[in-house]
């Protein structure tokens, strides 16, 4: 296997970083060196931002009409299909996911894309002629700019692509940091761009450390907008460095979904979704549904058959085709995933399925682990764990049931299992997140925006309202004809 090594992507091609340092990525299933890229430093991120600047000032992206910039984007999405084999495997070196899920990924983000083309066309504004005597406004939308754009490492490709064609297709030029653990498929996805014609200038990578180029980044003066996607406590530091500017910023966060299983669901499914719902990417997954409430009167069976499938999952080789969990993405992470093993064991709860570093490997591979008779004070209950630890909370009604779910500092997903649609709409309505699923989980289409409300973050991101998240209005107001006099003549 050969490392890949990457420069950053400034201006339109791979450029030295003005710094010496490297990071090395160690596929976490392996140990293997798999990337290099550069440690960037404030004055990478300055030249991407000027190069970004210069490109929606003067070049020709913001002046493309929205088909020549649908055409660039479809295209790109046809090298990301092209490109598909490539792409999944550096998802798999560099993030340890199974490979079914990279595949899951990049087909995702080439869908994305598809759709922000389309959104390309439809940027329209609105004009009001019924507002005096003589009077049009015209509302107009437009790019909001040059945007920063910082991204985490659990689906690299995948939520690269929930902004960056939303970003270019408004007509906006983009500066991306990526996460450190993970920057390659940004890196290939940036050169896969200017191949499919977007012009120098109108994307840009810099890799490097959260600390120094994220930083720099989300608080430069030079920025318009910033879409920042990773842990609250991240988040809230970004939203600081924006206010100094006053920059808009959007920004999804962390999460601690409820999975509420409804005695009247369908219970294959609802099981198989529980084990979706915790299990999925590794856990590592905002959207996981991580704390599981089952109605008590079938409680002991429906955990049964939960607990039954779940020790069928097959931890291991992320490139193996029957791989269910992979590695987590490093040796920290894994010990922090141990550490709230542990505290669950301390606090009380019952540990009903793995609870260990799965042995045997070299890399950093946790067990799929379930604890029974969570409650609410234990720190599993409350924390976002982000591995394949399911915590269970058995309830009677449906208050109960919301009560328990909205129980938490977080509020980005809830899901429901109930074939009674009374059920479904009341509890729906109840539950304080941005985003709720019923009889499905983790499930979605590029038409569908995803916000979180309280710790979750705010802002928008797919569907019509992330796209308009890369906009902004503008109002003319036009008097033709005589203007009646204000003062005196
Ligand atoms: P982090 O918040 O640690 O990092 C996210 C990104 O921010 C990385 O690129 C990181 O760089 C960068 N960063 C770190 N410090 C700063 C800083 N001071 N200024 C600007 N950028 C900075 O999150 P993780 O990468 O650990 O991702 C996991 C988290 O992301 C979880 O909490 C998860 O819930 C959340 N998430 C939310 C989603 C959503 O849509 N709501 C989707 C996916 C994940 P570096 O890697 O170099 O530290």
């Amino acid at each position: 296997m050969s490392t890949r090594s990457y420069q950053q992507f400034i201006g339109g091609r791979f450029v030295d970083g003005s710094g010496s340092g490297s990071i090395e990525r160690r596929s976490p299933a392996t140990g293997d060196l798999v990337a290099r890229y550069c440690d960037g430093t404030p004055e990478d991120v300055d030249l991407a931002v000027e190069a970004a600047r210069i490109a929606f000032e003067e070049g020709p992206w913001p002046r493309m009409s929205g088909m020549e910039r649908a055409e660039v984007l479809n295209r790109l999405a046809d090298l990301m299909r092209t490109n598909r084999d490539r792409l999944v495997r550096i998802e798999v070196e560099e993030v340890g996911k199974p490979v079914r899920f990279a595949r899951g990924d990049i087909d995702g983000a080439a869908g994305l894309t598809r759709y922000a083309a389309s959104l390309a066309m439809q940027m329209a504004g609105l004009t009001y002629t019924n507002i005096g005597e003589g009077k049009t406004a015209l509302i107009s939308r437009e790019a909001v700019g040059v945007v920063a754009l910082v991204t985490p490492w659990n689906f690299p490709a995948l939520i690269l692509s929930q902004k960056v064609p939303f970003a270019l297709a408004a007509g906006c030029t983009v500066v991306l940091k990526p996460s450190e653990f993970t920057s390659g498929s940004a890196f290939e996805i940036a050169a896969l761009a200017a191949e499919a014609g977007v012009p120098a200038g109108a994307f840009n990578v810099v890799s490097g450390y959260g600390a120094t180029v994220g930083d720099h980044l989300t608080g430069h003066a030079g920025i318009d907008f910033v879409s920042f996607t990773g842990s609250t406590r991240t988040g809230s530091r970004v939203v600081g460095n924006t206010s100094r500017h006053l920059v808009k910023s959007s920004v999804e966060l962390g999460g601690k979904s409820a999975n509420i299983v409804f005695a009247d669901a369908d219970l294959e499914a609802a099981a198989d979704g529980a084990l979706m719902g915790v299990f999925f990417n590794n856990g590592e997954c905002c959207v996981s549904g991580s704390r599981l409430f089952v109605q008590s009167s079938i409680a002991d069976d429906f955990i049964a058959k939960v607990v039954a499938r779940s020790r069928k999952m097959k931890v291991g080789d992320p490139f193996d085709d029957d791989t269910d969990v992979g590695a987590l993405i490093d040796h920290n992470h894994l010990a922090k995933v141990t550490g709230f093993v542990r505290s669950g064991i301390e606090e009380g709860a019952q540990l009903v399925l793995g609870g260990n570093v799965a042995t045997g490997t070299v890399g950093h591979f946790h067990e799929a682990t379930i604890f029974d008779r969570v409650e609410p004070h234990m720190t599993i209950f409350r924390e976002e764990i982000f591995g394949p630890v399911l915590s269970i909370t058995r309830f009677d009604t449906v208050d109960d049931a919301v009560r328990l779910a909205n129980d938490t500092a977080y509020g980005l997903s809830n899901y429901i299992w109930s074939k009674n649609i009374d059920t479904v709409l009341t509890v729906a309505k109840r539950l304080k997140s941005g985003w709720v699923q019923a009889n499905t989980i983790i499930d979605g289409a590029p038409q569908l925006p995803l916000t979180g409300v309280k710790g979750s973050g705010f802002g928008y991101e797919m569907g019509q309202a992330g796209f308009e998240e890369f906009t902004q209005l503008k109002t003319l107001l036009i008097q033709t004809g005589p203007r009646a006099p204000v003062f005196p003549v």
